[in-house]
């Protein structure tokens, strides 16, 4: 293994650290970032200094926001507090956030249900989910979960965990192929899916 400096190497260390990202590819980001002029390399440490000082979760929905309060969704005065789509992840959110059909509230889970895995109800935000629809006047919850095994799972019981509340719950259309994922579906099938939802 070549030897450089200790902060080229240490940066390198960093870089093999992000998903997908070899020893030879964190090497070219290195020497690339070494080329760049001062000013950019500020930013860009700034940026990542940013993100851990300027980012958290939002207490309500758990997604991103920035600061400590409410994500800008939850903010948002336009958007229909009495809908809350559940989704898996953030990127769920986006995903549906771009195709600009739901005007409602999210909640994020943070995962599917597997108990083989470990994931259990507890380590989910199902609990902040009952909360907020007790406090709150929730007329529908949308479950947009990936309709894979655990998704199924998943969706089987948070319809009988939400029953006692007596509200509306939809489920997606079945526009999206078994097993596939939100993040990777397209734009105008989302759309779909979430105008053709049906009630549980
Ligand atoms: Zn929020």
């Amino acid at each position: 293994m070549p030897y450089y400096p200790s902060p080229i190497e240490k940066l390198i260390e960093s870089f093999t650290r992000l998903p997908g990202i070899g020893r030879k590819t964190a090497e070219r980001f290195v020497f690339y970032l070494l080329k760049q002029p001062k000013q950019e390399l500020q930013n860009f440490s700034q940026n990542i200094f940013n993100l851990q000082a300027n980012t958290s979760l939002c207490p309500d929905c758990f997604n991103f926001s920035e600061g400590n309060g409410l994500c800008s969704i939850c903010r948002d005065p336009k958007r229909n507090k009495n809908q809350i789509c559940v989704v898996e992840k953030i990127h769920d959110l986006n995903m549906l956030e771009s195709t600009r059909e739901f005007n409602g509230l999210y909640h994020i889970l943070g995962g599917k249900l597997d108990p083989i895995e470990g994931i259990v109800p507890e380590k989910l935000k199902i609990r902040q989910l009952e909360e907020r629809i007790e406090k709150n006047n929730i007329e529908e919850i949308i479950l947009a979960i990936n309709p894979d095994i655990q998704g199924e799972g998943t969706i089987l019981y948070l319809r009988k965990t939400l029953q006692p509340f007596n509200l509306k719950v939809t489920l997606l259309a079945r526009g999206l192929p078994m097993g596939s994922d939100i993040e990777y579906a397209d734009e105008a099938t989302l759309s779909r899916a979430l105008k053709g939802r049906t009630e549980l």
